[in-house]
């Protein structure tokens, strides 16, 4: 028997939703929408799902994850019920349901869970490098760098960030198994041939990579362009970071045309012009998207902004040889960084990476599946 939760479209509000009461299931949120389809058809089911509290509908649905909130729905809704922002707020729901450890529904519904969980995890790497720290040498190197690897020696700091990638890998693959469980085995009359997992797992790649679907919306093609600069740049440094520190983290001083600065350069670039774009937009409010941030949505771009500024000033400060400096700028940049990586990554803003292009592939391979059936 279907769950029914009357009080849900209430519960929704911690989830950054406006008050959707006055809509009157009218349909031209769906008509607007240039990413709705037949097999797909949203914003508005989603509207009369949430008003009539069928949860696991909502929780087993792909819909919330195909929308890229360009607002134009917003803007067109004669009740003013704000559809766009609903589908936001569904997003974050489904991020609390998919996560089994609970902690995503508090860190979005609970600012003290939030803070005080950054905090924890910042107050973890200030006392790591207390207690552990190498000697902290003024000598420089011949070209008139720090010796940064005499302070925080690069094969110590890998092993560090081994285990965070463990731990990041093995909450969010949990948490898409979950989403696998409540989306793909959900309708039993649905039989999936196992060859669909195969034939439409480019789709994944592709959606990951490129986040192709953006510029489908009307009015998406700068947003995709930043949010590319952005993602691509967040997918190099933390390649580099986990994959080859050795090779990042050196105490020589390449020339700043070197692939290691260029790609290091690359990456600051956009993640800064990101994190200036959403601030600006932000505070302007002056598109749907912007006009209703939650303040997880405050929270990780301030992070993400202090990750980036630290490391903009620690690569200053080592290459210009001031030793203490960037030793208290590498511990501060650690402190900024760990947090909004073990708190964004798996159970917050930065885990739509992960659950947009995985809604995409399952959704292809549902309505494959459903296509092969009727055949
Ligand atoms: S959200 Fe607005 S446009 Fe969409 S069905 Fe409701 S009233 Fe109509
Ligand atoms: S915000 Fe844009 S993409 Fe999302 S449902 Fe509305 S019209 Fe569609």
């Amino acid at each position: 028997m279907e769950k029914i939760d009357l009080e849900f479209s209430k519960s929704l509000k911690k989830y950054g939703a406006v008050d959707i009461s006055p809509c009157f299931n009218c349909g031209n949120c769906t008509a607007i929408c240039s990413l709705s389809t037949e097999d797909n058809s949203f914003p508005r089911k989603m509207l009369r799902y949430s008003i009539l509290g069928l949860q696991d509908r909502i929780s087993s649905s792909v819909d919330p994850w195909l929308c890229y909130y360009c607002g134009e729905c917003s803007e067109t809704c004669p009740k003013e019920a704000n559809p766009g922002e609903l589908m936001m707020a569904l997003r974050r729901f489904l991020v609390a349901q998919y996560d089994w450890t609970g902690l995503a529904r508090k860190f979005y519904t609970s600012k003290i869970w939030e803070m005080g969980a950054i905090l924890f995890l910042a107050l973890i790497i200030l006392a790591i490098f207390v207690v552990f720290h190498g000697p902290l040498t003024t000598e420089l190197t011949a070209e008139g760098g720090v010796k940064l690897n005499t302070f925080a020696p690069w094969h110590q700091i890998h092993i560090g960030d081994w285990i965070m990638a463990g731990f990041l890998a093995f909450f969010l693959l949990s948490n898409v198994f979950n989403m696998y469980l409540k989306i793909l085995r959900n309708d039993k009359k649905i039989k999936i041939p196992f060859r669909l997992y195969f034939t439409e797992l480019i789709s994944l790649v592709r959606n990951f990579i490129t986040q192709e679907r953006i510029k489908d919306c009307e009015k998406g093609k700068v947003y995709w362009l930043i949010h590319l600069l952005l993602m691509s740049g967040y997918v190099i440094l933390f390649t580099m970071i986990v994959g080859f520190l050795g090779w990042f983290q050196t105490d020589n001083i390449y020339e700043w045309w070197h692939p290691q600065r260029l790609l290091g350069y690359y990456a600051t670039f956009g993640l800064l012009v990101g994190c200036v774009y959403f601030f600006i937009g932000r505070i302007k409010k002056d598109k749907e998207l912007n006009k209703h941030s939650h303040y997880t949505d405050w929270t990780f771009l301030v992070l993400l902004f202090f990750t980036t500024l630290t490391g903009i000033l620690l690569h200053f400060f080592r290459i210009y040889g001031m030793p203490m400096a960037t030793y208290y700028m590498y511990v501060i940049h650690l402190m900024v960084l760990f947090p909004m990586l073990m708190i964004e990554v798996p159970f917050s803003k930065w885990s739509h990476l992960a659950y947009r292009p995985v809604a995409i592939y399952f959704s292809n391979v549902l309505n494959k599946a459903k296509e092969l059936q009727k055949s």
